[in-house]
This record gives C-alpha cells, sequence and structure tokens, in this order.
C-alpha cells in the first residue's frame, strides 16, 4: 500500500494546499480518503489515474472534505463512462452526499453508487477493509481504519481526542491524524486536536508513523515537552522567518 497526499490542509489555509485528500494505492487501482476541492486535479498531478479510482470514502460533510466530489463524479462520467463512481460513508453522510449531489446539479444515474456503511463494523469493499468510528466533531464525522494487501492505517479526519482514534489504530503502521492548531482549549471546543494530541494518540496506540495534517492559516507547529524547541512541519508555499 502507498500513501499519496493529494491535499492536505483545512478549508482556511493556503491556497496551493486545497483541502483534504489522501489516496491509498494498491496495484490495481486507488481508494480516496475525502475528496477536497483540489483532489480532481491532483489525482493526475499526482500520478494516478483518475479512471483506477475504487472508491472515495467520505468522513463527513465539511467542504474541505467533499467539495471535489461532484468535479471527480463529473470528469469520471465523461473520461471513463463504463465507470461507476463509489462513494463510501456513514449513513447520515451518504444522504447528505447525496443532497450535495442533487443541489449542485451531478447527476446520480449508473454513474454514481452511494454505499452507506455501518459505524463500528468492519465492511469489505473491494478487497479493502474499512471500519469507521464516530468523531468528535462540530458536525457528524468519523474516523477510519483501513487495511488493505496485509497492512492497516488509521485516518483521524477531523476530530477532537477520542477513544476511537485508539480503536481505530490498533495494529496500524500509520496514523494520519489531524493538528488544526496549537491552543487545546479552543481546538477542543470546536472539535479538533493540536499537534501534542495527536502525538499523544500516537503514542499510545504504538504506531511507528504519524502524519500530521490539517493545518489552518498557520504552518503545524510542533511543541515539544520539556524543552524550548519547536518543530514545524513545513508545506508548500507556506513562509516561516528566523
Ligand atoms: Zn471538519
Amino acid at each position: 500500500m502507498r500513501i499519496v497526499f493529494l491535499a492536505c490542509s483545512s478549508w482556511v489555509s493556503n491556497p496551493y494546499l486545497g483541502g483534504v485528500s489522501i489516496a491509498i494505492v494498491r496495484d490495481s487501482g486507488f481508494a480516496l480518503l475525502d475528496c477536497g476541492p483540489k483532489a480532481p486535479e491532483r489525482i493526475a498531478l499526482c500520478g494516478l489515474d483518475p479512471c483506477s479510482l475504487d472508491f472515495v470514502l467520505v468522513t463527513h460533510m465539511h467542504g474541505d472534505h467533499v467539495l471535489g466530489l461532484p468535479t471527480l463524479i463529473m470528469w469520471r462520467r465523461f473520461r471513463c463512462p463504463s465507470k461507476t463512481t463509489v462513494v463510501v460513508g456513514a449513513k447520515p453522510v451518504i444522504d447528505s452526499v447525496r443532497k450535495l449531489l442533487e443541489l449542485v446539479g451531478c447527476p446520480q444515474h449508473r454513474e454514481v453508487e452511494l454505499v452507506p456503511i455501518s459505524v463500528g463494523e468492519e465492511t469489505e469493499i473491494m478487497g479493502y477493509r474499512l471500519t469507521l468510528f464516530e468523531a468528535r466533531h462540530s458536525i457528524y464525522s468519523t474516523v477510519v481504519r483501513l487495511c488493505v494487501e496485509g497492512s492497516c492505517i488509521a485516518y483521524s479526519s477531523d476530530t477532537a481526542p477520542c477513544s476511537a482514534i485508539a480503536e481505530a489504530s490498533r495494529g496500524c503502521s500509520v496514523l494520519i491524524h489531524e493538528a488544526s492548531g496549537t491552543d487545546p482549549e479552543l481546538m477542543h471546543r470546536i472539535g479538533h486536536s493540536t499537534p501534542l494530541d495527536a502525538i499523544e494518540a500516537a503514542a499510545a496506540s504504538g504506531v511507528k508513523r504519524l502524519v500530521l495534517m490539517h493545518p489552518g492559516l498557520e504552518p503545524i507547529s510542533v511543541p515539544m515537552r520539556f524543552s524550548d524547541l519547536t518543530i514545524v512541519v513545513p508545506h508548500a508555499c507556506y513562509e516561516i522567518s528566523s
């Protein structure tokens, strides 16, 4: 399994980053975890074939996670008309995706299949094993555990610290965790996490690799305990001064 970060920011952030979309790539195709506004163009820019998409998993309905979906569906409708675009997610999310596609005039005929899956139960789709857990966010959102080709990854999507992260990341090689800001009181109040929350979640679950994403207007800054050192995780076009 390869993980390609097509877009890794939040709704209001550096315009080059363009919301959230992560490709889980296997030999025969790839799945998308969320589909932010930049996702359709990034698929090809990052070396993937949009016609090889297996499915899109939408974690929740914030625009930075879903607003690329209508464009991706329309692109595939014309470029690979024999392929159905499969969209999966928890039932409340799939119900909202259906409304979104209706509102923006994106037809739902044979080219789109919306697949609600149960939260808390493992579901197999096209050889991927998916488990969703309810997150702690400002709207209904889900934490994802995905296993394919013998390895598992966990993806927090947007959430304040919650027990679902540990459940989702048990035995995983990688935890992809949001780190929206550094003020824990503010972040938790609006349903988000800090870099330190993400590090603690990674340490508790025993994953070997932690990916921090979803910064706001500021780059992700990782405060180190017992030290004045701060580690910054840069993203394209962000600037820091010395
Ligand atoms: Zn969100």
